[in-house]
């Protein structure tokens, strides 16, 4: 009888463990391919206003995960893929990829926020309010939007990615999570008092366990961050490790 309560309990742990590893996997997509040896290159531009600020987002992903950002100059012999930056007041804060391409991919700032954010897209990364599980975690408050922009809206919010792979927990620490406030209509100075708003627009999404929390303006990396960009990017040494055996 022992016996079978032990067996039963491993039963549930390893139950437990598949379970967790399949639905609890930052977010992906399947036609999303990782930088090839982990080594993600780009071109220095220290002409742009907010280089220091994206050497030091740079300098974080290369501190705190398997991901190695390498400075390049272009020469007849450089690689096909790099990132380059372009900042130009307009057009706001983009990058040309969600992750890997065999092509240049350009990320272009109009102002210095969300810059670690850019670049997290460039590793593979989508909007962490896209993902297929977010209903569980955060509450969309339609009536809130801000319908003249009912493009971006529809586009970066409200529309799901169904099969989106997600590594790591739910996160609204995130630097892919976008503000609480995102494509909100702005409230009436003299409701301001009186009506939750984040920067004075109404809140868009509310966090299901902490409905008062104001989030979405993280600029360095989270711990589960770390952890999904950690995942996507297996550790060097294992891949060494592989190749070893391989041989
Ligand atoms: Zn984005």
């Amino acid at each position: 009888m022992k016996l079978l309560k032990i067996q039963l309990l491993c039963l549930l742990c390893l139950l437990s463990f598949v379970f967790y590893k399949t639905t609890n996997a930052l977010a992906t997509t399947s036609n999303t391919t990782p930088w090839p040896n982990n080594t993600v290159f780009y071109i220095e531009n220290k002409t742009i206003p907010i280089w220091d600020k994206i050497q030091s987002c740079i300098d974080e992903i290369n501190k705190l995960t398997n991901v190695k950002m390498k400075k390049i100059e272009i020469s007849p012999d450089s690689p096909s893929a790099y990132i380059y930056f372009e900042y130009k007041t307009g057009g706001g804060n983009y990058a040309t990829s969600i992750g890997y391409a065999n092509r240049p991919i350009k990320i272009h700032f109009n102002a210095d926020y969300r810059t670690m954010h850019e670049l997290m897209h460039v590793l593979g990364f989508i909007h962490e309010q896209k993902r297929s599980d977010r209903d569980n975690h955060i509450e969309i408050i339609y009536e809130n939007f801000n319908q003249d922009n009912s493009k971006w809206n529809d586009s970066e919010i409200l529309k799901k990615e169904e099969n989106s792979i997600n590594l790591t927990e739910y996160d609204i620490d995130s630097c892919m999570q976008y503000w609480c406030s995102a494509g909100g209509t702005k409230v009436p100075w003299y409701k301001r008092m009186f009506t939750p708003n984040y920067n004075n627009e109404y809140i868009t999404m509310k966090y299901k366990k902490d409905p008062h929390l104001k989030f979405g303006t993280n600029e360095h990396l989270s711990p589960k961050d770390i952890l999904g960009i950690n995942t996507f990017y297996k550790s060097n040494r294992r891949l060494r490790r592989r190749k070893h055996k391989k041989i």
